[in-house]
């Protein structure tokens, strides 16, 4: 039985919190690439990789339902409404104050108790490389307004990348903000080394400091001469823990101002390199930032194997817009407020090579 059928079976023998199965669905492209998706949370299950002759598994990840529940890390879940927090849920424009549902200290954690990785979403198309999902959020789930229509799709090219599109359409007014949870381990999610030596780079010029909750502080602030300057490139253990933002953190869990550049399909928001070598992964977005989290509190995760993973098996790079963004209009970077005339369509690409050419 391929590696696969087994995650079918094995996520399937018990239901889901709705009594009934999960339907997962396998793509597969001519290089034998494989990217296992679940119809709950939208969930990016599973991404084998051609290295060589071998399949490797990059994406930390469970098997069982009974895990999936347990875990709260958001392994590979679409994140909505809002990813990130909204420092005590509170927010207001247009003269109307909202307070959404709070689930992490006082403040709304991706998108509060009952988020979109909790839903069981429909299957809308599939075919061998590509699956599209669609949620009906309803007027004030979790405390936010509007109707929403959301669609994600998958879709796994010959290239060897994973592009996952967002689509949302609301009838009232309300803050949009979704992303992928996905954490990765290029070396193998199961290698026993931690992610701390992958190379990392970062378009980005500024990081957002937050207090020791995740709120951010206000202040967009540059890297140049901080431990958050991943410009040039550098193992995310080289400035490890080194600044009082990374300590309050316990490791790197911040948002990142994309350079406006990235925007163009053609530049790339962040590049991370596996240990051996072998192993790259590429990050286009249309959206203004990106969260680079480094699984700081990950110890009793489930793991695949029915062990736990350890803090920082794995690194998330949630592409999103600013953390509490609600609150901060002053900041530059599209307003993350949906209109009913507007249309939230983004796209982020994880995009998967040899790194011999870097
Ligand atoms: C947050 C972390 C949080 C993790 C899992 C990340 O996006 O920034 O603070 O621990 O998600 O919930």
């Amino acid at each position: 039985m391929t590696e696969n059928n087994v995650l079918h079976q094995s996520m399937t023998q018990e239901p889901a919190s709705d009594g009934k199965p999960a339907q997962l669905i396998t793509l597969i492209n001519p290089n034998g690439m494989t990217v296992t998706l679940m119809d709950i949370g939208a969930t990016w299950l599973s991404c084998l990789v051609p290295v060589g002759r071998e399949l490797r598994e990059v994406l930390l990840g469970v098997s069982t339902m009974a895990q999936f529940n347990q875990q709260q890390a958001y392994l590979g879940a679409t994140v909505g409404r809002y990813a990130n927090r909204i420092n005590q849920g509170k927010f207001s424009f247009n003269g109307e104050s909202y307070q959404v549902a709070t689930n992490q200290f006082e403040n709304c954690l991706h998108g509060g108790p009952n988020g979109f990785n909790r839903r069981r979403w429909k299957v809308e198309t599939q075919d061998e490389q590509q699956v599209a999902f669609s949620l009906t959020s309803e007027d004030g789930d979790q405390g936010f307004p509007g109707t929403l229509l959301v669609t994600v799709s998958y879709t796994l090219t010959n290239d060897n990348a994973v592009e996952i599109k967002y689509y949302v359409k609301t009838d009232k007014a309300c803050p949009v903000n979704l992303t992928n949870h996905g954490y990765f381990n290029l070396q193998g999610d199961l290698c026993g080394e931690n992610c701390l030596a992958h190379r990392l780079t970062i378009a980005a010029d500024y990081f957002l400091p937050t207090d020791d909750k995740g709120i951010p502080k206000g202040e967009l602030r540059a890297v140049a001469n901080t431990g958050f300057d991943f410009r040039e490139g550098k193992n995310i253990d080289a400035d490890f823990l080194q600044d009082e933002e990374q300590q309050l953190a316990s490791g790197y869990d911040h948002s990142f101002l994309l350079a406006r550049t990235c925007k163009d399909a053609e530049n790339i928001a962040a590049r991370a390199i596996s240990p051996d070598g072998l192993l790259a992964m590429e990050v286009l977005t249309t959206k203004p930032a990106m969260q680079l989290y480094t699984g700081n509190f990950l110890a009793g995760c489930p793991n695949r194997e029915g062990g736990e993973y350890q803090n920082y098996a794995g690194f998330a790079l949630e592409t999103q817009y600013l953390p509490d963004s609600p609150n901060h209009p002053e900041w530059p970077q599209e307003s993350c407020i949906l209109m009913p005339e507007t249309e939230y369509d983004h796209s982020t690409v994880y995009r998967f090579s040899s790194a011999i050419s870097f």
